[in-house]
């Protein structure tokens, strides 16, 4: 039903904006999405597909190596892809898709993965554990979920969701850990591996801007008094890495993320419980909601897992080398707050 009313949405919206529409105003803001343009999930990976490619690369890397750290409700396995050259190095940790609607983020993550195989980067291998979680909420990302899901947008064979199958958001039960999903992360990563950072990966809605400009995305370090300063120190030099390597490029635009200081979310909690320097990164807009300025049509694909590889492995090349601890913090005290673009 949804779909037939779509398609005639967007025949009408050719007939009226036909001659007047403007090209899009800026450079790497990309087109929004106002019912008018596709919104179709067949080109991501699924579950089955992103487990096939893991296991591709892991025959063909020999630094990396995959390992099964739990299971969802619906008993899919979560996967961690690791780098350990030394145990004395520094570790970062790269979190995706705690939210199943956010998907580019592990897009992304699989494109840095297969770029690790590859020659030019077996330098930054040598100064830098890296350890990936793609893709935590695979029940969410595949839509197989005891919730319903009609209303929500994209076509293309699946719906994405926020939630995991028990419609738990996973990035507010990083206290308590009653998810599966969420112990899985805790018991078989963040106790195991002595991690110093970590970015965990998101999608925000599509509309936010700074400066009257629709951003890229929004980065945030830890926001409790309970952090302690060093760690949020590594938190700011962490987040300056990524702003250097993101804000100058024609496509990229920052902002401040608006968010608060609840320890139930992993950029607070994880900072707080192992003093692990975390980084939030926020893409823009979702690959699958039910809110229509939630969402971004796939046009906007390439440079947002653009973003996303060019974040990975600025950070890594950055700790690996130990050019992070000149990173210059103050673009923190400048940095505007993003806000929501009103129709
Ligand atoms: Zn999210």
């Amino acid at each position: 039903m949804r779909k037939t009313l779509a398609a005639a949405a967007f025949a009408g919206a050719l007939v009226v904006t036909a001659g007047t529409a403007g090209p899009v105003a800026a450079v790497g803001e990309g087109p929004g999405y106002g019912g008018n343009e596709t919104v179709n999930t067949s080109i991501l990976h699924t579950y089955d597909e992103l487990v096939a490619e893991l296991k591709t690369q892991d025959a063909r890397q020999e630094r990396l190596d995959l390992e099964v750290i739990g299971q969802s409700v619906k008993g899919r396995d979560l996967y961690l892809a690791k780098y350990i050259s030394n145990p004395d190095n520094p570790t970062i940790l790269y979190l995706t898709q705690q939210h199943g609607n956010e998907q580019l983020t592990t897009e992304g993550a699989l494109e840095f993965i297969k770029h690790l195989g590859t020659g030019k980067n077996q330098g930054v291998l040598d100064g830098v554990n890296i350890l990936v979680v793609p893709m935590l909420n695979p029940d969410g990302a595949m839509g197989d979920v005891d919730f319903p899901l009609e209303d929500y947008i994209a076509s293309g064979g699946r719906h994405l969701t926020r939630y995991n199958a028990n419609e738990v958001d996973l990035n507010r039960d990083h206290v308590a850990k009653v998810e599966p999903e969420t112990r899985a992360l805790h018991d078989n990563v963040m106790r195991k591996y002595g991690i110093d950072y970590m970015i965990d990966l998101h999608h925000q809605g599509a509309q936010s801007e700074r400066d009257g400009q629709l951003v890229s995305g929004s980065i945030l370090h830890p926001t409790t008094p309970n952090v302690d300063p060093s760690v949020l120190e590594g938190s700011k030099k962490l987040g300056a890495v990524v702003f250097d390597a993101i804000d100058p490029t024609g496509w990229g635009h920052l902002g401040k993320y608006v968010g608060g200081s609840a320890e139930t979310i992993s950029r607070n909690g994880i900072a707080v419980e192992y003093g692990i320097s975390t980084l939030l990164f926020e893409m823009r807009g979702m690959s699958d909601h039910y809110r229509e300025d939630y969402v971004l049509g796939q046009k906007s694909n390439g440079y947002l897992i653009k973003q996303t590889v060019t974040t990975l492995e600025a950070t890594a090349r950055a700790i690996a080398d130990g050019s992070i601890a000149d990173a210059d913090t103050s673009f923190w005290d400048t940095l505007a707050e993003q806000n929501t673009r009103s129709e």
